[in-house]
């Protein structure tokens, strides 16, 4: 049995173990040999790693743990390119929070971000399996929801909105009510979907909602 360790800039990470029922030992070339591929393996090991770690910033929300705007926007280039060949249906609906500025104004950014943290909560309960939430932008989420008709998809943010409607958030400076108004855009599945309209139609039904005097969903 040998036993060496794995270390990158003087850093353990691990141990190679080699087991043999030979009976040798090895030669100055061959423990030479065996140094620098472990000096190798212990690089592309690492290099894995913080890639792992950048891929997660960049997917991830560090506020609220849901999606980035930039990852949905890929998933999104995937999901409509497949509704399109494979002839489903698919909406996508816009949030945006009320008012969300009178919280930090009144409350502290603290409050507003813990706000946050609990709308995408919300949102993470409602939502299916096969739907992907994100954080779009400050105060704004996303859902895509594949294989999903626009009235469906009306359905699903009507429950979304009561839910947070009637949620009370935790914060650091109490209880927070709030409302939230959404926008809606989808296709049937007959018809071809481009990613760029769908999204101007979802953000075109949001200013409606606000114009509507908030707290609604509208198509
Ligand atoms: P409306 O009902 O029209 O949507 O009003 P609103 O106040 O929600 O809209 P507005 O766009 O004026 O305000 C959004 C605010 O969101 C402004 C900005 O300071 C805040 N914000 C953006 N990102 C964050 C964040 O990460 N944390 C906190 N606490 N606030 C944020
Ligand atoms: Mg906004
Ligand atoms: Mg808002």
């Amino acid at each position: 049995v040998l036993t060496l360790p794995i270390a990158v800039t003087g850093q353990q990470i691990g141990f190679i173990c080699i087991l043999t029922d030979m009976d040798r030992s090895l030669s100055r070339d061959q423990a030479l040999a065996l140094n620098s591929a472990l000096h190798f393996l212990a690089l592309t090991l690492n290099n894995a790693h913080n890639f792992q770690d950048v891929k997660q910033q960049a997917d991830f929300d560090s506020l609220t743990g849901l999606y980035s705007r930039r990852h949905f926007e890929m998933r999104m280039a995937e999901e409509v390119e497949r509704s399109n060949r494979m002839r489903y249906p698919l909406s996508i609906i816009f949030c945006d929070i009320d008012h969300f500025k009178q919280i930090n104004d009144n409350l502290g950014h603290q409050a507003g971000d813990d706000v946050l943290r609990g709308v995408a909560g919300t949102i993470r309960d409602i939502i299916r399996e096969q739907d992907y939430a994100a954080r779009y932008g400050g105060e704004e989420f996303v859902i895509l929801l594949p294989r999903t008709t626009p009235g469906r998809a009306v359905a699903l943010a009507e429950r979304l909105r009561r839910s947070i409607g009637s949620a009370g958030y935790e914060t650091a400076e109490g209880n927070v009510r709030l409302t939230i108004s959404m926008g809606i855009s989808g296709s049937q599945a007959v018809e071809d979907k481009n990613s760029g309209r769908l999204l101007q139609e979802a953000d075109i039904a949001l200013y409606r909602a606000k114009s509507d005097n908030r707290n609604c969903v509208r198509e």
